[in-house]
């Protein structure tokens, strides 16, 4: 199995665990090389995937033991779904259904995946995906929530906030006082 490069290795091989209800973690995570082994330590899961000498492809090698040999854990959690991988996955979700509140978030990764995401989880997810759409309207606005805090370090004593609307999750507004 060869991947256009080591971005589309990791997001297949994280996909493919969180849909096969098991986690791994990593022994080698490296631009060249990835090496994972299923997170129960006595299971002989192992996956090996290496950079081709063309300098870019990213091929699974014949060392790897696809085998579990662990039981399977009926899981519906699963720590490798986290919050940037949430957002990843529904990022075309929100741009494209602008009323997507972070429970839908939460159901749209439950139908795909069968995994079930804390709310907090969810909520982080759902931020990074809003800074990604209200940057792209206008990179101006996206810089207002650092700006409020920059103005509030600079002056303890003051307010400093700024609000977005919640169903277009376009920027209002911005108070200092
Ligand atoms: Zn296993």
């Amino acid at each position: 199995m060869v991947w256009g490069n080591v971005f589309e290795a990791r997001t297949f091989i994280r996909n493919y665990a969180i849909i096969n209800k098991f986690e791994y973690y990593q022994v080698k995570n490296e631009d060249y090389r990835l090496r994972y082994k299923c997170g129960d330590e006595k299971c002989e899961w192992m996956c090996y995937v290496r950079k081709n000498c063309d300098g870019h492809t990213m091929e699974l090698k014949n060392t790897s033991n696809l085998t579990h040999t662990c039981r399977g854990k009926a899981m519906d959690k699963n720590k490798l779904a986290h919050a940037g991988w949430v957002a990843n996955e529904v990022e075309q979700l929100v741009r494209s259904v602008r009323s997507t509140r972070p429970c839908d978030v939460q159901e749209a990764i439950w139908t795909k995946y069968g995994v079930n995401v804390s709310y907090s989880t969810i909520w982080n997810a759902w931020t990074i995906c809003m800074e990604m759409i209200v940057g792209s309207y206008d990179k101006g606005y996206i810089v207002m929530p650092e700006l409020t805090v920059q103005v509030l370090l600079a002056n303890p004593r003051s307010i400093s906030t700024c609000s977005i609307d919640l169903m277009t999750n376009e920027w209002t507004g911005t108070c200092i006082s």
